[in-house]
């Protein structure tokens, strides 16, 4: 708090109320606070939207000094300054924006104690001169906004965050707050221990965003299914994430082709072509991005209706943080990601390739919930949470599984033509050449290779090429089929294709789910 309004005690009720217009306290607010107040380190665990600002702001009102918020974004500073500012709450921001001058005032009124809460990103803040200042002031806490930024566990690790466990030791007494929505257990642990939080309160708030429907289709044909998709949305806001910058090129241009209009985002762009597509997108003035995961915090853009996943992401954490940014206003929106096995075999490759062992195993670890994830023939959500350690025993109603259950069918006829089709072709060929075997098609390529005599050509001719994509995934995810990456994507039987292909067990396939069933869809205000 300020000189000023020390003057004027106030509780925790109080500047909820006459500052930020609020009558109650979300869950867990309260307490976080109170705590706070008392002086105690603390771990605010809440997704995004969920009211963390205030878990910091007021008691930084309440308690005698300034609280000195650490940021990794210029535009979040900005934002949140802006906001307090309308509020009547005094308020400041320090970063490299700021002409030399502008700074130089905004620090001496900092020294004087005349604000309640001053943003600085993680850099400044341990600035020698900066610590120096802040040596001469009354603190009344520090906190650290983005807090799993301090971890390798977490998903967008920042080597400026890495030395902000010093603040503990150099301020002992002045209580350290770390704010974050990302919430596994191994990056929850290691914010508490970089930040060397003693004794620390920590809150856990419910990870759920019950509004947002999440739905996996088996990736196909990419770029149609995307199209097919964002036509029917209706002018709504939207983002579709590429795990390249490359696809995010290529995917854009397609798109434009087919007269979609949209944008392109990533950090090969330079840094005003990046400020100009964000603030349309934040105006309305776009109504799509197409971008890599660089476009992320910081979009703070309450009425996005729906976030697509073009690529597999490669944690549930990230795939969390991305499609959480789809419904914030709490009305309807959707997410949608596109499964390919194929994209699996690369991203493991990736990840091997790794120069760190140790780490590249953490890696595969959450790779392989990602991939659980998007594998579930159970409830989305119920994965989903149970990743956060949240566990419920009810599926939510609102998510592909549950509005339209796979039906399991007898899978062993099927199976067997895929695999025998495999062999035929000497566990050589890829998924569309399989395909198109297996469907008898007129092909130069086919017939000069002669596959033409095969006794699997055109054993699958009734069935479309996307069912039996559908079809080879499914058997890719039980084991019977593996993709051969060191042999440019060959189809390979497991050592379990034997006793299917003699038809000594049972296998089950659910029915493929080809075309997308349009639903209701909420339209922007
Ligand atoms: P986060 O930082 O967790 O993403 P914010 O702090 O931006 O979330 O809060 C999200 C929204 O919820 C903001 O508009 C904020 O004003 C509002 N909010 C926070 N706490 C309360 C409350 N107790 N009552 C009503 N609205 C609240
Ligand atoms: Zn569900």
């Amino acid at each position: 708090a300020t000189a000023a309004t020390n003057a004027d005690p106030k509780t925790a009720q109080q500047v909820l109320e006459r500052v930020f217009g609020y009558a109650t306290f979300r869950t867990g607010q309260q307490d976080v606070i109170d705590h706070i107040i008392e002086g105690r380190d603390t771990l605010v665990l809440l997704p995004t939207g969920g009211g963390k600002s205030l878990c910091y702001q007021i008691p930084a009102m309440v308690r005698n000094g300034t609280g000195i918020v650490v940021s990794p974004l210029i535009s979040l500073m900005q934002d949140q300054v802006e906001q307090l500012h309308e509020l009547g709450v005094s308020a400041a921001y320090l970063n490299s924006s700021l002409s030399g001058e502008a700074q130089q005032q905004i620090q001496q009124s900092m020294l004087q104690g005349e604000y309640d809460l001053v943003y600085v990103s993680p850099e400044r803040l341990l600035q020698p001169y900066f610590q120096g200042l802040l040596q001469r002031m009354d603190i009344a806490l520090f906190a650290i906004d983005e807090a799993h930024c301090v971890s390798h566990w977490g998903h967008d690790f920042r080597l400026d965050y890495r030395m902000l466990g010093q603040l503990k030791s150099r301020f002992p007494h002045i209580p350290v707050v770390g704010l974050t929505a990302t919430a596994d257990a191994a990056t929850q642990a290691d914010i508490l221990l970089q930040l060397n939080l003693q004794e620390p309160f920590v809150f856990k708030g419910s990870f759920d965003r019950p509004n947002i429907r999440y739905r996996v289709m088996s990736k196909y044909k990419g770029f149609e299914q995307v199209a097919d998709y964002v036509k029917q949305q209706d002018g709504n806001s939207g983002i579709i994430y590429c795990n390249s910058r490359a696809k995010v090129d290529d995917l854009y241009a397609k798109l434009h082709r087919t007269g979609v209009s949209c944008a392109a985002y990533h950090a090969g762009l330079d840094a005003d072509e990046r400020e100009h597509v964000q603030r349309r997108f934040l105006n309305d003035q776009t109504d799509i991005v197409v971008a890599t995961v660089a476009f992320g915090m910081g979009i703070n853009k309450s009425n996005v209706r729906f976030v697509v996943h073009h690529d597999v992401p490669r944690s549930v954490e990230s795939y969390y943080q991305e499609t959480g940014r789809a419904g914030r206003d709490g009305l309807e929106a959707e997410a949608l990601l596109l499964f390919d096995e194929k994209d699996v075999a690369r991203v493991k490759q990736w990840i091997d390739q790794g120069d760190k062992p140790e780490r590249n195993q953490v890696e595969l670890q959450k790779f392989a919930a990602m991939e659980a994830f998007a594998e579930a023939q159970t409830c989305r959500r119920q994965v989903l949470l149970n990743y956060f350690s949240e566990f419920s025993d009810k599926p939510c109603g609102n998510c592909d599984i549950c509005l339209d259950p796979p039906k399991l069918i007898d899978g062993l006829i099927i199976g067997q033509k895929v695999l025998s089709c495999v062999l035929r072709l000497e566990q050589q060929a890829g998924t569309q050449y399989v395909i198109d075997v297996l469907r008898g098609k007129q092909l130069k390529r086919i017939f000069e290779a002669e596959h033409q005599h095969l006794s699997t050509y055109g054993i699958g001719k009734d069935e479309s090429d996307s069912y039996w994509h559908n079809i080879i995934n499914q058997l890719i995810h039980k084991g019977l089929l593996r993709v051969d990456l060191t042999a440019g994507a060959a189809l390979r039987l497991t050592e379990a294709a034997r006793p299917v292909l003699k038809g000594e067990v049972a296998v089950n396939v659910a029915v493929p789910r080809l075309s997308f069933k349009a639903e209701k869809k909420p339209r922007q205000a």
